[in-house]
This record gives C-alpha cells, sequence and structure tokens, in this order.
C-alpha cells in the first residue's frame, strides 16, 4: 500500500482513542489497515481502474456501542476523517477511506439488545444472520435480509438496499427500520434517535449523516419456507412463471431467476440445470401445490422442492448481486449493471443488442421487477453509453460504478450539515452539486 502523508493530528487521535478503546481497539497494524481500505469495489472494472483509493491510517474497533459516541468527539476534536464499516461487502466502494484517517470498524458492537413481537433491536456490528436466527427463536423472522446474509445490520442499513423479503417488503428504507439511534460528528457527539419516517436520512447514507449505533428493524411471524426449483426452455415461459409466483398467496419470500449461462456457474446441483433458464423461490410449504401447478402451466418442469434450512438459504445465496459474484469468480471480463423494470419480463431481444454476451438476472418483487444486466467490459465509455441506450429501452439502470451517496441526495446532504458539519464521515462520499460521477 502506498503511503501518503499523515492525517495531521492523527498520532495524538489514535493515542487518545487508545484511552477510550485499549490497545486492542486502536489498530495500526499494515495489514489490517490494508484490509480496512478494500470493500467489493473490485467487482467493478470501473471502480477497480481508482483502486487503492484511499488507505485508513489506523482502525478502530470499538466493543460496545456505548463506546462510539467517545470516538466522534475525538475524530471531531482532532479533525479525523472517520469512515464506518461493517464487513466491508459493499460493492460501489462505499466503505473506501478516499481521505484516509480512520476506519471505525463496528463489527466488535454485535449484541443484539432487545426483541419483541415485531421487532428487534441489535447494535450496528451484529450480524444479519444473528438477528434472523434470534428472531426464530421467537417464533419470528426478519422482514428482510441481503444475499450477504452474514452481514452487519448497520451495513446493510447504509449501504444496502433489499434482498430476501423485499419481495413484499420492498427496499430497507420502505418500513424496515423502526428506530435508529444515531451518533453525530460534533464537538459532544450526542446520541439521538429516530423513528420510521424520521430514519430515512440515515438509510443508503453511507455513513456520512452520522453512525448508526443502534438499529431496531421489523419482524413478521416466522413462516415454513421451502426452496422451489424450477427449469424452463425458453425467456417468454419462464418470465411468465416468474410473475406468477410473484403473486402467489401466501407470498414467496423471494423468487428469481436466472438464464443458461449464469446457472452454469453455480456449484454443480440437481436442482439447477445449466442447459436451462432457472426459476427458483422461496415459498410457504402450503403453497407447494399452487406452485407446482404455476410451473406446469407454464411449460417448464420442477426440478426440486428443498426445504429449509438448505432450499431457502441456497436460493438466497444466489440472489441480488451473488450472481454477479458467481460469473466473476468463474471468469475475468465481465461487468454488470443493476436494471429494473417490467419490460425486462417481454422480449429482451434489443437489450441484449446493447452489450456483448449479455446475460440476465431477474428478481421479482410486487413493487416491479428489478435485476443484474451482466456483459464483457470493454471500456468506461461503452458501459455509460450502452447504459442511455437501455434507458431509451425502457430499462431502469443502476450503476455500480460510482461510489457516491446517490438516494435522496438533497436530504442526505441538508441532514450532514448538522450531523456532521466538519464533513469528517465518510467524506468524499456526498458529491459536490456540479459533480456526479467519480
Ligand atoms: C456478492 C454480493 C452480493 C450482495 N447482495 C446484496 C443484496 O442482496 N442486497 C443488498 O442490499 N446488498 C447486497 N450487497 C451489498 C452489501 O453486501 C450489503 O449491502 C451489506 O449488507 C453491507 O453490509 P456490510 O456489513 O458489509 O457493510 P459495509 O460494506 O462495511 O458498509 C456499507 C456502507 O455503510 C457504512 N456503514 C457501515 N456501518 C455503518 C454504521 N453503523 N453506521 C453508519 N454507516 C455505516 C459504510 O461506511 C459503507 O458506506 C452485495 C454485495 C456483494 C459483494
Amino acid at each position: 500500500m502506498t503511503e501518503r502523508r499523515p492525517t495531521p493530528g492523527i498520532e495524538e487521535f489514535c493515542a487518545e482513542a487508545t484511552e477510550l478503546l485499549g490497545t486492542d481497539g486502536v489498530i495500526r497494524d499494515p495489514a489490517a489497515r490494508e484490509k480496512a481500505s478494500c470493500d467489493w469495489a473490485h467487482m467493478s472494472p470501473i471502480l477497480s481502474a481508482r483502486l487503492p483509493a484511499g488507505h485508513a491510517e489506523a482502525v478502530l474497533r470499538p466493543t460496545a456501542h456505548e463506546q462510539i459516541p467517545g470516538i466522534l468527539a475525538l475524530a471531531h476534536r482532532h479533525r479525523i476523517p472517520l469512515t464506518p464499516r461493517g464487513k466491508g461487502t459493499g460493492n460501489y466502494g462505499q466503505a473506501i477511506p478516499l481521505y484516509d484517517g480512520a476506519v471505525l470498524d463496528l463489527t466488535g458492537c454485535g449484541r443484539i439488545l432487545d426483541a419483541g413481537d415485531g421487532w428487534i433491536r441489535a447494535e450496528a456490528g451484529a450480524r444479519m444472520s444473528d438477528l434472523e436466527g434470534h428472531a426464530r427463536t421467537l417464533g419470528q423472522e426478519l422482514w428482510m435480509f441481503p444475499s450477504t446474509f452474514g452481514t452487519t445490520v448497520g451495513g446493510f442499513l447504509s449501504g444496502g438496499s433489499g434482498g430476501t423479503g423485499s419481495l413484499v417488503h420492498k427496499t430497507n428504507s420502505d418500513g424496515f427500520v423502526q428506530e435508529l439511534t444515531v451518533v453525530p460528528c460534533t464537538a459532544d457527539a450526542e446520541p439521538f434517535t429516530v423513528q420510521d419516517a424520521e430514519a430515512l436520512p440515515y438509510i443508503h447514507a453511507y455513513g456520512t449523516t452520522g453512525i448508526i449505533a443502534t438499529a431496531t428493524v421489523r419482524l413478521q411471524r416466522a413462516r415454513t419456507w421451502t426452496g422451489l426449483f424450477a427449469a424452463f426452455a425458453d425467456w417468454a415461459s419462464a418470465t411468465a412463471a416468474l410473475s406468477a409466483l410473484v403473486r402467489l398467496e401466501p407470498a414467496p419470500r423471494l423468487a428469481s431467476l436466472d438464464e443458461a449461462g449464469l446457472v452454469g456457474v453455480y456449484r454443480p446441483d440437481p436442482a439447477l440445470d445449466p442447459t436451462a433458464l432457472s426459476v427458483r423461490a422461496i415459498i410457504e410449504e402450503e403453497a407447494v401445490e399452487q406452485a407446482r401447478a404455476i410451473v406446469r402451466s407454464h411449460g417448464g418442469s420442477v426440478l426440486d422442492i428443498r426445504p429449509a434450512p438448505d432450499g431457502p438459504a441456497l436460493i438466497s445465496s444466489m440472489s441480488f448481486n451473488h450472481p454477479t459474484y458467481h460469473l466473476m469468480t468463474a471468469e475475468d471480463g465481465w461487468f454488470h449493471l443493476e436494471i429494473g423494470g417490467d419490460v425486462l419480463l417481454g422480449d429482451t431481444t434489443e437489450i441484449r443488442k446493447v452489450f456483448p454476451d449479455t446475460l440476465l438476472h431477474l428478481e421479482g418483487m410486487r413493487s416491479g421487477t428489478v435485476g443484474m444486466l451482466m456483459a464483457r467490459y470493454q471500456d468506461e465509455q461503452t458501459v455509460y453509453a450502452g447504459t442511455a441506450a437501455l434507458e431509451a429501452l425502457g430499462v431502469r439502470v443502476h450503476s455500480p460504478h460510482n461510489w457516491y451517496v446517490d438516494r435522496r441526495l438533497d436530504l442526505v446532504r441538508e441532514t450532514a450539515l448538522t450531523a456532521d458539519p466538519l464533513g469528517l464521515l465518510n467524506p468524499g462520499k456526498i458529491p459536490a452539486t456540479s459533480q456526479e460521477t467519480p
């Protein structure tokens, strides 16, 4: 890692942070700093060309959320850039410390604090899988979790969007959050709580509007889920079946579609036929016969009904951005775009002409279809030109090749003015008004 000029005051900051966290809580070791300076931005060839894009001069590891305000007050006093981090799996460089300084690794703050009917409260570094596991002991389950199931609740709320459960509950900005305790980067760093819609400026804001110390998220009654794996010969039948599965009652937790070129990159499994399109859904056990009838009526075949935990877990692990991960692991030279729109359910001939070797993965949602487009990477300009061409065809495109906050930007800017008046929290992620792409 190339060393740059140290941030003025970093040594004094680290010395005082050691008083707060102990020697184990302030890590200066180069390997740990390098690890804390990366996330999954390398999934984007455009961002990869800009890496390394900043380096952690220290990694701070609090072990309880009560330690967070002291660290933020210290960062404010010494003017040290501070980039929060969960498991570091964000795929737009969201957790990269672009302006160096310290990385605040929250994975040590992993306690589940409390739970009741319809809610669970945890420290920001608690893993989504632990929240789901705890909820299940109470006969409940999370509204949603990402395909990166072991990531932190703070990271998922601050950097993620949705996942298993979003078929019904939409994104993590649509009622999933009941309450957050947020710590601002101010002189007194006094934590405050926000509830329901008040939480919006802190969701998907990459930590630029304050550090989430604890989160209370919504639960629902636990269902008995099972995994349906089906194969189809053509796009029209597969997408028609996907749409019908999305409308199934009781509602599925997830419904995904991959074309054959993607199925071939997964670990071989009798439930996945690499010569056919794959439609998979996490459905309630009582809906199995209805789901079988949907598959049959659209000319498909059911390859497996695999109960929990294995069936639903496998289907979740192949959802959202995981097909991209599997493809890129199997072969170099690909890029991806996050796409949406029900136009994807129809004839995709023109869409496939935009980029060479296009592969499509779809997620069925009651609020509309989303998915991933993967294609051979040529160069940055071709990606931007192709994005415009896709939009002209009615495809919504969200670029994963950009580390700027791009949701509710005005609200985030306004909130950051008071939550982080010195601009120390994850600096470089709120674009200047004149600058919208990296
Ligand atoms: C293969 C793959 C599949 C993925 N699938 C999904 C998916 O299904 N759905 C989805 O939404 N995302 C997905 N992602 C993106 C990412 O994995 C998730 O959003 C994940 O939940 C992020 O959690 P994390 O703990 O890794 O957070 P990090 O990556 O560490 O952090 C994410 C962002 O939040 C900030 N942050 C972290 N903790 C806090 C905090 N306590 N307070 C304030 N800011 C904080 C960080 O600075 C960063 O900007 C995927 C990524 C990959 C690589």
